[in-house]
């Protein structure tokens, strides 16, 4: 693997146009779960799959129970950005890193103070009133502690991130291609690449570099073509950027 850093630590002093593409693993060792590694909440007992949870209709039909799972898994309380999350906030401080495309929901690339995040799936940190659409912030939500979070008007309080069966913002979409397409080293991290469309924006990539970093060979086999001329550093994403020193060129 030392050898596989020393290769990326090379691409990333070579390059001023860096876009690092992230799922959930990029925040696992922050302790959030991801979905589909073994300790994963795919593999936690729960009455319905995450996704059958986390989807439109059953936001609607099953409220209660759609933020019972919210609060005990995507709220978590007292998580901080991870060395992963640290390091690229220098690397972008420098000049190299332009965009972090992200289908993570927890925020924790801003909070580390990363400044161009496009956030595929949209963020906790944003809630909106279904009925009179009055925005509130997390800790607002935080506070009604697993119960339906509700609006001073009494309408049920909904998080702005993409629930499956609904689309992207295409506004987020154009400029996580355009950041992508422009780049010449993509990072992409942390993801099993199977949840779309986010996953196929990989795809608008057409520089030279693509590294791949996972723990695990776990990314979904309808991606691999995307990733077949790769640099692929099995380790965890943290673990991984930590050794990485950003020099600056200029
Ligand atoms: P996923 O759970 O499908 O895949 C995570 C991948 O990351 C796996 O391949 C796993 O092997 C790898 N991984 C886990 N920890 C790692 C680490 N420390 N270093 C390197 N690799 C690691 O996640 P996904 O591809 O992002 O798709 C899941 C969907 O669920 C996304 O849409 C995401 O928005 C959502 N989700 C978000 C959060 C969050 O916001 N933190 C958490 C869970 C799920
Ligand atoms: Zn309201």
């Amino acid at each position: 693997m030392e050898d596989k850093i020393t290769k990326l630590q090379n691409l990333i002093d070579n390059s001023q146009n860096i876009v690092f593409f992230g799922g959930a693993g990029v925040s696992t060792e922050s302790g959030l779960k991801d979905f589909r590694s073994v300790d994963g909440l795919y593999h936690m007992k729960y009455d319905y799959p995450p996704e059958t949870i986390l989807s439109h209709s059953f936001f609607y039909e099953n409220t209660k129970e759609f933020y019972r799972f919210y609060f005990d898994k995507l709220l978590v309380d007292g998580i901080k950005p991870n060395a992963a999350h640290k390091k690229l906030v220098e690397l972008e401080k420098a000049g190299k890193l332009k965009a972090i495309v992200t289908q993570n929901i927890d925020g924790l690339h801003q909070l580390a103070g990363s400044k161009c995040v496009y956030e595929l799936h949209g963020t906790v940190a944003k809630n909106r009133c279904e009925r009179c659409r009055a925005f509130y912030n997390v800790d607002y939500i935080k506070s009604f502690n697993g119960d339906v979070p509700t609006c001073k008007c009494g309408g049920t309080i909904k998080p702005e991130v993409v629930l499956y069966e609904e689309g992207l913002d295409q506004n987020t979409v154009n400029k996580a291609v355009k950041a992508i397409a422009s780049s010449d080293l993509l990072i992409v991290a942390g993801t099993s690449l199977t949840v779309y469309p986010a996953s196929g924006l990989i795809r608008f990539f057409g520089g030279k570099n693509l590294v791949v970093i996972n723990k695990d060979d776990t990314i979904n086999n309808d991606a691999i073509g995307l990733i077949k001329d790769a640099l692929f550093i099995k380790g965890k994403v943290g673990e991984v950027l930590s050794k990485i020193v950003v020099n600056i060129s200029e």
